[in-house]
């Protein structure tokens, strides 16, 4: 599990390093394969690049993993940017409001919802795993 440090970094920083898409996604998959590349699959180690940015690709079966695999972000409906935006949100004030973050974002209400609740998940599992 990717560990966000988020309410760490000054908001003037947080917006510099992760305004665009890419960003967010090669932050993702810096962390997420920070040990190395291990296919999900058939655990071979050697990759080549995949489809979407900063994806990998196993060289053996193929398999195509995103940077949003495995993360808070898959299949995330909103851009990745505007995730990372409100995980920030999220890290900094966890009691914020859902109505609160749809209008400081302009997201969605269910979008929010959802997304909060899974950003929560995320910060409790950290919380669990370093007590
Ligand atoms: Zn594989």
């Amino acid at each position: 599990m990717i560990k966000f440090e988020f309410s760490k970094i000054k908001t003037k920083d947080f917006e510099l390093q992760f305004s665009t898409e890419l960003q967010c996604l090669e932050f993702l998959a810096n962390e997420k394969w920070k040990h190395g590349y291990v296919c999900n699959k058939c655990e071979n180690t050697n990759y080549c690049k995949g489809k979407t940015p900063f994806s990998r690709r196993c060289t053996k079966c193929k398999h195509d993993e995103s940077a949003t695999a495995h993360t808070m972000f898959h299949r995330c409906k909103i851009p990745i940017n505007e995730a990372f935006k409100m995980a920030y949100e999220v890290c900094s004030l966890p009691d914020i409001s859902i109505s609160n973050l749809s209008e400081k974002l302009k997201i969605r209400h269910m979008t929010c919802w959802k997304l909060k609740k899974k950003i929560m998940e995320c910060i409790k599992e950290n919380q669990n795993a370093t007590s």
